[in-house]
């Protein structure tokens, strides 16, 4: 696993921080982008990586930011957001609209930018894509949000059977809840953490931990015959 250049969006933070400081342990050269240029540098500093500052929704800093990073082999499209939760009836359109710009725009533009390079320099490479159990089980007030999994989903999907003759995977891990800052302040309330624990068969909120091994193993040459899959790290939650 050695020296390859591995780009994480939304590497500041949560599962991204996570798996920043795995790629780094292993060895990898990590590049941390984020919007969060300051925080993105304060975890590069910490693992000897390489912070972009980086809002993937804007395709202007995409180019600018993949050219900064390098010769990418394996990207990690991690950055995401909720931004709000509502039934559909309630819901402000500009939570919708902020939420697919991120989401499944961003995903899109870094898969884009990235592999359009690997393509033009004749370089394989791997993609993982951070999804979610919401692109397949619905929870009330999140639709805004799951339908933009479901769609990086089938982003994958399209990705995985484009890119494989220019011997590019493309996978994806969808977690169930995850303790990051993104979920604390639910997580961090008794009460609403036991309400989501109650839908997990093994009985536990995950923690990056449990999430990140995988992205790690879809990301190497072991994962080599692998691709277009979406696999879920959620503790059982989808059999019930
Ligand atoms: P987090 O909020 O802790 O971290 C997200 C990071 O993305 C932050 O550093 C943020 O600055 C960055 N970011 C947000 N918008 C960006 C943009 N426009 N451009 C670049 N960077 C941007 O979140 P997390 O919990 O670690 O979530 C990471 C991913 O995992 C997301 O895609 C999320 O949907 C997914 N996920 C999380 C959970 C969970 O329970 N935490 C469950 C399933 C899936």
């Amino acid at each position: 696993m050695s020296g390859r250049v591995v780009l994480v969006t939304g590497g500041a933070s949560g599962i991204g921080r996570a798996a920043a400081e795995a790629f780094a342990a292993a060895g990898d050269r990590v590049v941390v982008a984020d919007v969060d240029g300051a925080a993105a540098k304060a975890v590069a500093a910490g693992l000897g990586a390489t912070a972009v500052e980086m809002d993937i929704t804007d395709a202007a800093q995409v180019a600018a930011g993949v050219a900064e990073a390098g010769p990418v082999e394996v990207l990690v499209n991690n950055a995401g957001i909720v931004a709000g939760g509502g039934p559909l009836t309630e819901l402000p359109v500009e939570i919708l609209d902020r939420v697919i710009a991120v989401n499944l725009r961003g995903t899109f533009l870094v898969t884009q930018a990235v592999t359009r390079r690997m393509i033009a320099e004749g370089r394989a490479g791997s993609v993982v894509n951070i999804s979610s159990i919401g692109a397949r089980q619905p929870t009330a007030g999140l639709g805004h949000y799951e339908a933009t999994k479901a769609a990086v989903d089938a982003l994958t999907r399209t990705a995985a059977l484009e890119l494989a003759g220019h011997g590019i995977r493309v996978n994806g891990v969808a977690p169930g809840p995850v303790h990051t800052p993104m979920t604390a302040g639910l997580m961090d309330d008794p009460r609403a953490r036991a309400a989501w624990e109650s839908r997990i068969p093994l009985g536990r909120i995950a923690s990056t931990g449990d999430i990140i091994p995988l992205v790690l193993f879809l990301a190497s040459p072991q994962a080599g015959h692998i691709t277009g899959t979406v696999v879920q790290v959620d503790g059982g939650q989808l059999l019930v």
